[in-house]
């Protein structure tokens, strides 16, 4: 049984801030490991803790075009500059 998404539930990628996952990234303050983001390719993890540690990872991403790791699940009008509001504000 699960309750509903509360503080430590994230459902949208740290990242990228892709939200549109049936399982959250993160569940009870925990990384949701297999959880692959289909968008980014970011793995939740205990690295994912340092808002510096995502801030390079984001760039990195972006700095590449940011490319969908699963690119069959790309929405035809998909929107990154939307996508990234999905960011928790604690992780931007
Ligand atoms: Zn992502």
């Amino acid at each position: 049984m699960h309750s509903a998404p509360g503080p430590e539930w994230e459902t949208a990628c740290r990242i990228c801030g892709h939200d549109d996952d049936p399982e959250p990234f993160w569940e009870g303050g925990r990384p949701n490991e297999g959880a692959i983001c289909p968008c980014c390719g970011n793995e939740p993890s205990m690295k994912d803790v340092s808002v510096i540690g995502l801030r390079e990872n984001r760039g990195h991403w972006l700095g590449q075009g940011a490319p969908w790791d699963s690119p069959s699940f790309r929405p035809k009008d998909w929107d990154i500059l939307e996508q990234v509001k999905n960011i928790p504000a604690e992780w931007r």
